[in-house]
């Protein structure tokens, strides 16, 4: 992975120019069905990063990634332990443009997608990624395990010291609204406390740090 290379850092684009750079792009077939680009949306640098599929219908239309439905649930499931999205989460997909009747990306798009992906990851800097779902559990940390097998569960982002978790996806919850313990809902919840933990002692951590200046 070329995340870190050092060659790079000289030449590094600002996020400003790699989403002018997106908002143009014809690197795959997507390009053809989309009204906008969802680059990602969030403050830059940014401790916690979540990384989706892929733009649905009102992403499309409005350039923002999870505002739709299932973004909806997303923003409730982050406010009902204190995080607050707009603040303190970047938010982004594996591929930028929306796929036809919200399909499934397909391998050739998403490794289209990817570089863009890799400098986000650079410039945002996260200490935690969140992957919903499969599709960019198996993009992004290249395993194809069931999501109800490895969700809740921490992972490095190889060659890196960024911890990954990945999730049920927002619409998975959509489609299975119980809430009964042990309910894909539920464990959602246990699964973004335990996020919720992991931040708080980051920002623990950063102040100590701050205080002993
Ligand atoms: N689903 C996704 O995976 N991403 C979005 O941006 C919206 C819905
Ligand atoms: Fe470019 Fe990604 Fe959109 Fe494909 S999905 S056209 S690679 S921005």
């Amino acid at each position: 992975m070329k995340l870190f290379d050092k060659e790079q850092e000289a030449s590094k684009p600002s996020y400003d120019e790699v989403k002018a750079i997106a908002s143009k792009c014809t690197k795959c077939d997507l390009s053809k069905g989309r009204t906008n680009v969802v680059f990602g949306n969030g403050s830059v640098p940014c401790k916690l990063m979540l990384i989706g599929e892929g733009p649905g219908e009102q992403e499309d239309l409005k350039g923002l990634p999870f505002i739709g439905r299932a973004g909806q649930l997303l923003t409730k499931i982050f406010e009902s332990v204190g995080i607050d999205r707009e603040k303190e989460v970047y938010i982004t997909n594996i591929v930028k443009c929306r796929p036809p009747e919200n399909r499934a990306p397909l391998a050739p798009e998403t490794e289209a997608c990817y570089p863009y992906l890799e400098t986000q990851i650079k410039l945002v800097a996260p200490k935690i990624i969140l992957l919903a779902g499969s599709p960019s559990t198996k993009v992004v940390l290249k395993n194809d395990e069931a999501i109800s097998k490895i969700r809740g569960k921490w992972f490095k982002l190889p060659g890196t010291d960024i911890s990954v978790m990945p999730l049920f996806h927002p619409s998975y919850l959509l489609r299975n609204p119980s809430k009964e313990k042990g309910s894909p809902k539920w464990l959602s919840w246990q699964d973004m406390q335990e996020v919720k933990h992991a931040l708080d002692y980051l920002n623990e951590i950063e102040k100590l740090a701050g205080g002993a200046k």
